[in-house]
């Protein structure tokens, strides 16, 4: 752990990801995530005078990787340092590619009155026009924001609320989208500019559960599955066969959620073997592949909807309930 100045802390937690990664040289595309430190990453950038900081190292990873051992460790530092009176906010360093599911994970389980703040790169540090050092930035200008709070993602100047974002793109720097919500704000040259309110939780978990959800040897197991043309029911009854899970050393399947065509319509061969889950105890929701939009609950659903969230968050609400 690090720490510079005093007065109210802005804390940075550090968890690898392509903002920490290295390559052989400053104009190689080709580099490994997670190489530097998060002290490092802080090193030289003018960041604001009037917080004292302090840096931790949670975890060092490519967040393609990221596991529940992972979120828990964060949870947990989370937890611990937006307790602390002194502190202003977090700011977090992460992989884009599961940003989204951290920012959705953290947002709902803490619902924070703090800003608790993910950002990322699409380039690695040692680029000779690396974007981790400005999207560093721009995060620290939505940490020290007056009155901001809750989980957001800050990356290319734009401000995304956790419910909302998605990484959209493969590789430009623009990488996240709030899709038809939109962003929250954005960052221009230092100052915070909103269009949106800052992320607000329906539902508020007690600090036993959250306690409860930090300390879980395994959480639920909570499978995505898609619907499309030609699919068979053989994966999803496979998936629920207590004997292959048992077979692969795998705790059985307690949930399922289904990335839907369209409004959230299914394959009629899905449907079938969803309600041979279903009548096992397996909870199923349906969330859309689509890029954009949601799924609106339709009289007479089978189903039920997501709620706006896509697949990937989806899963993770459904296994919070399964707790
Ligand atoms: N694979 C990297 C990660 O998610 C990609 C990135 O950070 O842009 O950690």
């Amino acid at each position: 752990m690090q720490t510079r100045s005093q007065g109210k802390k802005i804390v940075v937690l550090g968890t690898g990801g392509t903002i920490a990664g290295t390559a052989a040289s400053p104009t190689d595309r080709a580099y490994v995530a997670a190489q530097k430190g998060v002290a490092e990453l802080l090193a030289g950038l003018p960041l604001p005078q009037s917080f004292e900081l302090v840096s931790e190292q949670v975890a060092q990873i490519d967040s393609k990787d990221m596991d529940l051992g992972v979120w828990q460790a964060l949870l947990r530092r989370c937890q611990h340092w937006l307790a602390q009176p002194e502190v202003q906010s977090l700011v977090i360093t992460h992989g884009t590619d599961t940003l989204e599911e951290t920012a959705y994970l953290l947002q709902a389980l803490l619902a924070p009155t703090k800003p608790v703040v993910l950002t990322c790169a699409m380039r690695p540090a040692t680029a000779i026009d690396a974007d981790g050092p400005q999207n560093l930035l721009d995060a620290f200008a939505v940490a020290a924001e007056p009155g901001a709070h809750g989980v957001v993602v800050v990356c290319a100047g734009r401000i995304h609320s956790a419910f909302d974002v998605q990484k959209a793109h493969t590789w430009q720097l623009d990488a996240f989208t709030s899709g038809e919500a939109g962003d929250l704000g954005q960052v221009v040259q230092g100052r915070v500019v909103l269009w949106r309110n800052w992320p607000v939780s329906a539902v508020e978990y007690a600090p036993d559960a959250i306690e409860k959800i930090a300390n879980l040897a395994t959480w639920p197991r909570v499978e995505i599955v898609l619907s499309h043309a030609a699919v068979t029911a053989a994966t999803i009854d496979a998936l629920v066969a207590p004997d292959v899970a048992a077979r692969f050393g795998a705790p059985p399947v307690r949930g399922l959620v289904v990335a839907a065509t369209g409004n959230g319509t299914l394959h009629q061969a899905l449907e079938v073997a969803l309600q041979r889950a279903v009548a096992q105890g397996v909870r199923v929701v349906r969330a859309t592949r689509c890029a954009q939009g949601r799924v609106w609950p339709r009289p007479g659903d089978a189903w039920p909807d997501s709620q706006g969230l896509s697949p990937v968050k989806a899963r993770l609400a459904l296994m919070l309930s399964l707790v």
